[in-house]
């Protein structure tokens, strides 16, 4: 009789967490059909990339030294330094500098450890061709400088989803100045300052 009444009891306790599962799920669908879809009109919109985006890589020819640096740092051992050695000034003088976007992982790697910051990560994520082959980037292509999507008359930039201010699902008809959730690298950096300062003082 005990056994009977305990697989009641626990019959009824499933049988009410099932339930409670069930209307969380739908309270979630619920929430949602409240909302208007966010629908982002590439390429008349585009997303304001974030500040830390890793995308196209840009190169600055004059300040490389050849150290070969990128290359051992990079996990596939990618960029391609050419370089030769000149007797008179002996130093190593760059010819060509390439970057295959096409095998690249974005990781940053090259551009953390440069050591004369030469390399930089830029917004562009628009690289898309129709022959792989023209994902190689030689020092001239590298050396563009990408659009900003802020400064392209032809294009309503609209804020990332993550930085719209707290409570806003929709980047659309955002005012502007309005303010964004969290904080500019910049603004971190300040605080942490201020924190050392305070910590000494
Ligand atoms: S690490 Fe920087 S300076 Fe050295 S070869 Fe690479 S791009 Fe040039
Ligand atoms: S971003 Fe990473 S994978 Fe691409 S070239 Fe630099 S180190 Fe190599």
């Amino acid at each position: 009789m005990l056994k009977f009444l305990k697989q009641v009891v626990d019959y009824g306790k499933e049988t009410w967490e099932a339930t409670r599962y069930i209307g969380q799920g739908l309270a979630v669908t619920f929430d949602h059909m409240q909302r208007r879809p966010v629908t982002v009109q590439y390429p008349y919109e585009k997303l304001i990339p974030s500040e830390r985006f890793r995308g196209r890589i840009h190169f600055e020819f004059d300040k490389c030294i050849a150290c070969e640096v990128c290359v051992r740092v990079c996990p596939i051992n990618l960029p391609v330094v050419d370089w030769e050695f000149n007797k008179a000034s002996k130093k190593k003088k760059l010819n060509h500098y390439s970057i295959d976007f096409g095998v690249c992982i974005f990781c940053g790697n090259c551009v953390e450890y440069c050591p004369t910051n030469c390399l930089s990560m830029t917004e562009d994520y628009e690289l898309s061709t129709y022959d792989r082959h023209e994902l190689n980037y030689d020092n001239v292509a590298l050396g563009r400088l990408p659009y900003k999507v802020t400064n392209d008359p032809m294009v309503t930039p609209l804020r990332e989803l993550v930085y719209l201010p707290e409570g806003v699902m929709e980047p659309h008809d955002l005012p502007d100045g309005a303010p964004r959730a969290g904080s500019f690298p910049q603004d971190l950096v300040e605080e942490k300052e201020e924190e050392k300062e305070d910590a000494k003082g």
